[in-house]
């Protein structure tokens, strides 16, 4: 937990958000400024600034990311037409929330390559 942390702070109830999946490890909030029909980010409980901060021992953590991704795409009906899971890492790629999330976007066809 880091007292200065906007998703620290959310998943500690101190700042209100939209969870569409809990666990023990893990939130999943829906995006204050979604950019598709369907934008979530699963944020572990855990405080990582960046991916370059991952140590060996959150191999498994990211991992679950991915899965619990995959479950909130099919509760939102969108496993099969598609989606996309995106991490930024720092400024050029547009992090702005220094506690790692994977963004998931669908229920809309989605460009590529991204901006
Ligand atoms: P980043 O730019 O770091 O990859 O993504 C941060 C995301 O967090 C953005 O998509 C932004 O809209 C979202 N965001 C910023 N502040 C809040 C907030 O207070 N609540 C929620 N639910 N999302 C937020
Ligand atoms: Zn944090």
């Amino acid at each position: 937990m880091s007292t200065t942390c906007l998703f620290c702070r959310i998943i500690a109830g101190e700042i209100p958000g939209r969870f569409l999946y809990q666990d023990e490890r893990f939130v999943v909030l829906q995006d204050v400024n979604p950019q598709a029909p369907l934008h979530a980010l699963v944020i572990p409980r855990k405080h990582v600034a960046t991916l370059n901060d991952l140590l060996p021992e959150d191999d498994g953590l990211v991992g679950e990311m991915f899965r619990r991704a995959a479950l909130v795409a099919r509760e939102h009906g969108v496993a099969d037409s598609g989606y996309r899971t995106v991490f930024n890492c720092n400024r050029e790629a547009g992090q702005t929330v220094f506690h790692i999330h994977l963004h998931l976007l669908g229920g809309r066809p989605l460009a590529w390559p991204p901006g």
